[in-house]
């Protein structure tokens, strides 16, 4: 469903209801996270500093690209790099935050995720990066975040947690959700031994794979 041709009602259900399931999927917790969808020339985005597992429609705040954000409530601390992302990522139709505990503890090792397994593939490249620190709700932490998303869908965010894009709210969410599944195999596998990382012609095969999976075939 393209998200430009819904009803904003929709979309705004659609923001609580993405909230809502990334702290029932333990990707989230209190406040933390925050989710938005591209509306027109601006963003619906959760408000900020509200518990994110119990936001309604009327909750979420609309936010023009170039200007004030509409309604009582503030919009996230992070509207810069959703934001940000709308502008640079034509593709990006939504955008979900989250600090969940794997993704957060590898960020903190300032490390990204290296191609141990082919579905860090799903991220759109060979490894998934990890943007530098800057302290959250700033233009900085949006500036490395944009960098550390070259060419991908997701990032950890150092000493912070990950952002994931999609076209959809549902994609967005689902890639971040495999993403904090990566970290945690990563994790596991690092407490064994050393991984044996994929090949870079390996992880381009699954790159390419990935461009039908799960798509459906076209009819002559
Ligand atoms: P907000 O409640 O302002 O969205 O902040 C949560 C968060 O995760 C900041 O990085
Ligand atoms: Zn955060």
């Amino acid at each position: 469903m393209n998200p430009r041709k819904i009803n904003p009602s929709d979309l705004r259900q659609q923001v609580a209801d993405t909230a809502r399931l990334s702290v029932e999927r333990g990707l989230n917790q209190g406040s933390s996270g925050n989710v938005s969808v591209r509306c027109g020339m601006g963003m619906l985005i959760t408000p900020s500093g509200l518990a994110t597992d119990a936001l309604g429609p009327n909750d979420i705040v609309y936010l023009p690209f170039d200007g004030e954000a509409e309604g009582d409530l503030p919009p996230s601390s992070e509207w810069r790099f959703h934001r940000d992302i709308y502008l640079n990522r034509p593709e990006a139709n939504a955008v979900v935050h989250v600090h969940s505990s794997f993704a957060v503890s590898l960020s903190c090792l300032r490390r990204g995720v290296p191609p141990f397994h082919y579905m860090v593939a799903l991220a759109g490249g060979k490894d998934i990066h990890c943007a530098e620190y800057a302290t959250f709700g700033t233009q900085a932490l949006s500036d490395h975040i944009l960098e550390a998303l070259a060419g991908r869908y997701a990032c950890l965010m150092a000493n912070h947690g990950l952002v994931a894009l999609g076209e959809t709210a549902e994609r967005a969410l689902y890639i971040a959700l495999e993403v904090e599944v990566l970290c945690e195999q990563f994790w596991r596998a690092s407490l064994l031994g050393q991984p044996v990382f994929l090949t870079d012609a390996e992880m381009a095969e699954a790159i390419e794979r990935f461009k039908s999976y799960g798509k459906r075939r076209a009819r002559p």
